[in-house]
């Protein structure tokens, strides 16, 4: 495990973090994934995840990715209801990001700040709802790109409504002119107090942000974004090889005999099993098991080299890597209101962690 040292991550204040669990999508998993395995062809009710992020002793609030918006029949641009329908896509959303903060009592007024980790329609949910005071916030190069902005209909090749921009402030990140690197990546010190870092991580986009919230004095939660759809493209790795057993199992079949009840260790004997191209790789123990499609990276050796960096957050302890449509985390994840800042001794890992392996069990027998 690496320490958190070596992310050279500066000392500071904390955040609040909640997820909000805003709508579902199923799509066919070689959208995203480079030669999905047999059994894994369509990812089913993955979840798009928002983050509230609360600085309490600035006062401020933000939110990190608003996921789908309710409205998606009547709002979405053309050209993207086009997309979902070539691809069978489904969407599942029963209420926008704007409810779940009304319903808890959290007026929208108090939101500061909308931060897009990148400008898909998963992702963007509905600023309109917001009040003008409400910022967003966006990676380099989106003012200038053609698919971003103006938004739709003003600009007809846009994939963005352009209502999400009206009366607003747009901010767009300039990272050159700051010198913070941290994992690697480089960084913005967002609230100036160490509690909530940018980083640039394009390779999906060009314009794709994570984000990395210190939850206690030497634990961080990594906001993810799309820098990976399945958490097979990072997992295993150098630093956190495939384990020799998994207590308790992430496997919800028995993997000898479907009949049978589930193990309640998976040896490692089975994991090994599990690693499909394992006479190709030699290295399977510390290779992840997929690498994402081309057709969908703004440039795939970003892509790989912010995946590669990706690895080394992963593997630290002291670092809770949520990436924006984990399907594991969603039945395990305690939702808007709740925090998840105790996800240190909330006992999530190493279950979660390894729980995506059920997606290969197919190919055991
Ligand atoms: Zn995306
Ligand atoms: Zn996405």
């Amino acid at each position: 495990m690496a320490p958190s040292s070596d992310l050279s991550v500066p000392t500071g204040s904390t955040v609040d973090v909640s997820v909000i669990l805003a709508g579902l999508v199923t799509y066919p998993a070689s959208m995203v994934i480079k030669e999905p395995l047999p059994g894994n062809e369509i990812l089913p009710e993955t979840p798009c995840y928002s983050f509230l992020i609360e600085n309490k002793a600035k006062e401020k609030k933000v939110l990190f990715d608003l996921g789908l918006v309710k409205a998606w029949k009547k709002k979405l641009p053309p050209v993207v209801l086009d997309q979902i329908a070539s691809i069978n896509g489904e969407l599942t959303i029963q209420k926008d990001v704007a409810d779940h903060l009304l319903e808890a009592n959290v007026p929208l007024e108090s939101i500061d700040g909308i931060i897009w980790s990148h400008h898909h329609m998963d992702h963007v949910g509905d600023p309109s709802l917001f009040p003008s005071s409400t910022s967003l916030i966006v990676g380099p190069g989106f003012k200038s790109n053609k698919m971003t902005f103006p938004g739709y209909p003003k600009n007809p090749d846009a994939i963005v409504s352009d209502d999400a921009y009206h009366g607003r402030e747009i901010i767009e990140l300039d990272f050159p002119t700051s010198s913070l690197e941290i994992g690697g990546f480089p960084a913005i010190d967002y609230f100036g107090d160490g509690s909530f870092f940018l980083l640039y991580t394009k390779g999906h986009t060009h314009d794709h942000l994570s984000g990395l919230a210190r939850t206690s004095e030497n634990k961080f939660v990594f906001l993810g974004g799309d820098i990976a759809h399945h958490a097979g493209e990072f997992r295993p790795s150098p630093q956190q090889p495939l384990p020799d057993e998994i207590h308790p199992s992430p496997l919800d079949k028995n993997p000898f005999d479907p009949q049978l009840p589930p193990l309640s260790v998976c040896p490692g004997s089975v994991i090994e099993k599990l690693y499909p191209r394992k006479e190709t790789h030699p290295d399977y123990r510390t290779t992840p098991f997929y690498e994402p499609n081309p057709l969908m990276s703004a440039s795939q050796l970003d892509a790989l080299a912010a995946l590669e960096k990706l690895q080394t957050f992963d593997a630290c302890a002291k670092v809770f890597v949520i990436i924006a449509h984990d399907v594991e985390l969603k039945d395990f994840l305690p939702y808007f209101p709740n925090k998840i800042n105790n996800w240190d001794t909330a006992g999530y890992e190493p279950f979660v962690k390894w729980r995506f392996l059920k997606d290969f069990l197919q190919t055991v027998a």
